[in-house]
């Protein structure tokens, strides 16, 4: 492979945005910003695709297009503004064309940018890679999985809660 799966990902103990480059032969990932560690699955990254989350082992991912949304608002404010200015010098042509390019450019722009994987449960990106076994966002997936996430928020909250303060009473 020419270029490799790229891997963005927010760490697990940290929660900041690091990124990996991981391929097969990755034995771990760490996080360059608190230094945890932990162990890549074998078998789970293969020919540019993977086949569960490299982060937090969950095999749900969706295919979602990579396309940066604030380009695309940015490209509309642009064209907005300059067919108003074309407009405005009674350039009826160059306002329309203008209209017509800026949605052309969004359309072609859509096309042209590629797919990546997302985790349902950590929302790790996946660039570059091939997405033979994966499938379109489901709703229900994602319903399940963030049900799970309040589960867990709650769970710790009440583990971390109910724990009496750690003061040592001497006599
Ligand atoms: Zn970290
Ligand atoms: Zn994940």
């Amino acid at each position: 492979m020419i270029c490799g799966m790229k891997l963005a990902f927010r760490c697990p103990r940290c929660e900041k945005l690091g990124h990996a480059l991981p391929t097969a032969e990755t034995p771990q990932l760490t996080c360059v910003h608190c230094q945890a560690t932990w162990e890549v699955p074998q078998e789970v990254v293969e020919e540019n695709t993977v086949t569960e989350c490299l982060v937090c082992q969950s095999k749900d991912l969706f295919v979602r297009k990579d396309f940066p949304q604030r380009l695309g608002v940015l490209l509309v404010v642009i064209g907005l503004i300059a067919s108003c200015y074309a407009w405005y010098r009674h350039q009826l042509f160059l306002t329309f064309g203008i209209l017509f390019t800026t949605a052309a450019i969004d359309v072609i722009l859509y096309l042209l940018v590629p797919d990546a994987l997302v985790c349902y449960r950590c929302g790790a990106h996946y660039r570059r890679c091939k997405l033979r076994h994966h499938e379109g966002f489901s709703l229900e997936t994602h319903e399940r999985y963030r049900q799970e996430l309040a589960r867990q928020k709650q769970d710790n909250a009440r583990a971390g809660g109910g724990r009496p303060p750690q003061v040592s009473e001497t006599d």
